[in-house]
C-alpha cells in the first residue's frame, strides 16, 4: 500500500497510454511548421489550456517547465525585489529567500508579521498553498490581499494542491508540478500574469521565455492527468489518522485546515524506524519530504513549528486504503513500543 503520494503519485493506465502515443505517433518537434509538428503543437496547446482553465487564467500565462523546482527558481532566482518566504517553504523556494516569516505551532504563516514587514519596503512574497510535509493549507487569499494592499508581488507554490483539489489562486506567479497528481515526473508549469524574464535563452519556444524543445509526451501526460476526475477525498486518511491518535500519536497541525490526503504524526518511536518497519510490511510512507530523504533530524518545517522529532508522513492517493497501514503500524507500535512510551 503506497502512502507517499506527496513524494510522487503514479500514472494511471490512461495517462500512460496517452504519453506513449505522444512518444510513438506525435513525436515531431512541436515548433516545426509542417503538419506533423503542428499535430504535436496542438496537443501541447491543449494541455496549456487545461492548466489555464483549472487555474482560471488565460492559457498564455502558462509556461511549461521541468517541474516545480525549476518554476520556483524561474520566479525567484532573478527577482529584482527581496524574496520573503514563509519558514516552512519547500527547499527550492527557501534557497532563494533573503528573509523568512515565522509560522505558528500548526505551521500557518503569521500574517501580522508579514504585513508589518511589507510596510517596510517592496518585496516578492513566496508562500505555498499547501505544505508537502504536514499538509496544512496557508491562507493564500489573505496573503494575496496583503500583497495587493502593500504593493508586493505574490508567488504561490501550489505543487501539493493543484490538480487534487479545486483551487482558485490569486497570485502574480503560480508554480505546479505534474508528478504530484498522477502525471509524469519532470514536467510542470509556471504561471505568470505578465511576461516573465527569460529563463533560458536560445530558441523562441514558450514565447521566447524558455528556450529548448518542448517535451511533448510529458506535457500531454500532464494535461491528461488533469483531465481525469480522480477523487482525493480524505475518508481513508481520516481512518488511519484516528487510529494513530488512539495509539497516542500527535498529529501535526491537527487544529488547522489541511490537505485531505496528508497527515504527519509523531510517536515516541522515531519516524525513520517506523517507516522502515512499515516498508517491511508492504506499506510505503515517509518521514517527510522525499527531497530530504535519509535525514533523521527534525525537518526545517517542524523546527519552524517549534516541534522536535521525526514524524511519519502518510500521504494518500485516490485509491489508497487505510487498513493495511493500520495493521502494519499497529504491529510495529506493539513490537517497538516496549522500548518507548508514546508522546
Ligand atoms: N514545491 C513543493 C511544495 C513540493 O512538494 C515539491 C516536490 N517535493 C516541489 C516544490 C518540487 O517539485 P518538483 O519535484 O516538480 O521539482
Amino acid at each position: 500500500m503506497y502512502l507517499d503520494h506527496n513524494a510522487t503519485s503514479p500514472m494511471s493506465p490512461r495517462v500512460k497510454d496517452v504519453l506513449y502515443s505522444a512518444m510513438s505517433e506525435t513525436w515531431a518537434n512541436p515548433s516545426s511548421p509542417h503538419s506533423l509538428g503542428q499535430a504535436a503543437c496542438a496537443l501541447v496547446e491543449h494541455s496549456r489550456r487545461v492548466i489555464g482553465d483549472l487555474l482560471e487564467v488565460p492559457a498564455k500565462w502558462v509556461y511549461f517547465t521541468s517541474g516545480a523546482t525549476e518554476g520556483n527558481a524561474w520566479v525567484l532566482a532573478n527577482a529584482t525585489l527581496p524574496v520573503i518566504a514563509s519558514a516552512v517553504e519547500h527547499p527550492s523556494v527557501l534557497a532563494w529567500a533573503s528573509e523568512t516569516i515565522p509560522v505558528n505551532g500548526d505551521g500557518v504563516i503569521d500574517l501580522d508579521v508579514l504585513e508589518a514587514r511589507l510596510q517596510g519596503g517592496p518585496a516578492l512574497v513566496s508562500v505555498m498553498a499547501a505544505n508537502n510535509e504536514i499538509g496544512i493549507l496557508q491562507p493564500i487569499e489573505e496573503i494575496n490581499a496583503i500583497c495587493c494592499r502593500q504593493e508586493a508581488l505574490f508567488h504561490c507554490d501550489a505543487t501539493q494542491l493543484f490538480g487534487r483539489y479545486p483551487a482558485r489562486i490569486n497570485a502574480d506567479f503560480i508554480t505546479v508540478s505534474a508528478h504530484k497528481l498522477g502525471g509524469p515526473r519532470g514536467v510542470g508549469a509556471m504561471v505568470a500574469k505578465s511576461p516573465p524574464k527569460a529563463l533560458l535563452q536560445g530558441g523562441k519556444q514558450e514565447r521566447g521565455a524558455r528556450a529548448g524543445t518542448l517535451n511533448t509526451p510529458a506535457i500531454v501526460g500532464f494535461g491528461e492527468a488533469l483531465n481525469e476526475q480522480r477523487c482525493w477525498a480524505g475518508d481513508e486518511r481520516k481512518k488511519l489518522e484516528d487510529f494513530c491518535v488512539q495509539q497516542g500519536g500527535r498529529v501535526i497541525g491537527a487544529g488547522t485546515a489541511r490537505l485531505p490526503n496528508t497527515f504527519s504524526v509523531l510517536f515516541d518511536i522515531p519516524g525513520d524506524l517506523l517507516v522502515t518497519a512499515l516498508d517491511l510490511n508492504g506499506v510505503q510512507a515517509s518521514t517527510g519530504s522525499a527531497c530530504a530523504s535519509g535525514a533523521t533530524a527534525t525537518s526545517h518545517v517542524l523546527e519552524a513549528c517549534g516541534i522536535e522529532g521525526v514524524p511519519v508522513r502518510f500521504s494518500f492517493g485516490p485509491d489508497s486504503k487505510a487498513e493495511p497501514a493500520i495493521q502494519a503500524l499497529g504491529a510495529a507500535l506493539d513490537k517497538m513500543g516496549e522500548s518507548y512510551s508514546c508522546v
